[in-house]
């Protein structure tokens, strides 16, 4: 095996995404991997709209911290093409090992968030990962986590509009007049195992009716899986591939919502679906954090072995390559599953 080829794998890039080169500095103790698309192989895809689009230029470089390799501190480099969207104009496409604006890998900012909630004290964190402390200080915050909320909001209003948009539906104005009054808002709007008998029974009754409301609705109630993509119990972990595994489950169920969701044609539930995709990387993170405090939880009572037996090490440094080897799972590439 190459070492791009090696490379490659380690950070989990798929085609058009390629390592051209490693750059290994012995005496700064760095490994630089330089990352470049492949035109050839994939078009260009506007991050706005997704759209394929005619290449425009190459931007400076950028480099984001990784996992270490072995001892060594890893940076990721890359030039990220720009599209030309005849809708949005000159934009960068999305690279899909960071956050937009973010200085570091996401299995970079996974581990450093474990560390960080392990350690309880950013000081010694950031003595940890080899980050200055300011560092540290925007690591949890620089991500946009998105929590359930206002994704069920969004939802929740896609259904409605639904319904409203049916409910000027001739027919369905008829059957309201019937007594099976379809359509009021709060019934659909309510969680299934809230409902009372009487209402679950007129929301069965209501469902064989095949309004467009109740599929919607359906996908509304099916996005709560998402978010247990991957879920762990404290403690109970292996913590080297958890925040890659929910990741890549996450990843997987959206990949399958939404292609269902769009299939519907229903423009309301579409929106949502356009929406939720833009912001992927988010929740995904959200999945990664969520994952990672379980997982520090797990990690704290390690580390904390490790101190009671590390009392004769005199130097932080020591401490660090005992956690480091000791825990070693963590510092592996958490791509690994793939
Ligand atoms: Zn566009």
């Amino acid at each position: 095996m190459t070492d791009t080829e090696l490379y490659r794998q380690l950070l989990g890039l798929a085609a058009p995404w390629q390592v051209s080169h490693i750059e290994l500095n012995i005496t700064q103790q760095q490994v630089r991997v330089h990352v470049t698309y492949d035109f050839y192989q994939a078009p260009l895809l506007c991050p706005e709209c997704g759209q394929a689009g005619p290449y425009y230029d190459l931007r400076e470089e950028r480099t984001w911290r990784h996992l270490d390799s072995c001892q060594f501190q890893t940076f990721l480099g890359a030039h990220l093409p720009r599209i030309q969207c005849p809708t949005h104009g000159v934009k960068t496409i999305a690279a899909p090992w960071c956050e937009p604006h973010s200085r570091f890998t996401l299995a970079f900012e996974c581990f450093a968030i474990a560390v960080l909630s392990a350690t309880g004290v950013q000081a010694k964190a950031a003595r940890l990962l080899r980050l200055s402390p300011t560092q540290v200080q925007v690591l949890p915050k620089a991500q946009t986590v998105h929590d359930r909320f206002p994704i069920a909001q969004y939802l929740a209003d896609a259904v409605d509009k639904t319904r409203r948009d049916e409910n000027r539906a001739d027919e369905n104005r008829a059957l309201a007049k019937a007594g099976a009054s379809p359509l009021v808002k709060s019934k659909w709007l309510r969680s299934p195992e809230k409902l009372t008998d009487k209402q679950r029974a007129l929301f069965t009754a209501l469902q064989s009716h095949a309004l467009e409301t109740s599929k919607v609705w359906s996908f509304k109630e099916a996005f709560r899986d998402f978010f247990c993509a991957g879920s762990v119990e404290a403690g109970s972990v292996e913590a080297g591939s958890v925040e890659a595994g929910s990741v890549e489950e996450g990843e997987a169920f959206f990949g399958n919502w939404s292609e269902q969701a769009l299939a519907l044609g229903n423009k309301h539930l579409t929106k949502v679906a356009q929406r939720l995709q833009d912001h992927l990387p988010g929740l995904l993170a959200y999945l990664c954090h969520r994952t990672s405090n379980a997982v520090a939880e797990g990690l704290n009572g390690q580390i904390q072995l490790i101190k009671a037996r590390a009392r004769g090490f005199r130097q932080f440094a020591q401490f660090r390559i005992a956690i480091l080897f000791f825990l070693g799972k963590l510092d592996m590439n958490p791509h690994k599953t793939r």
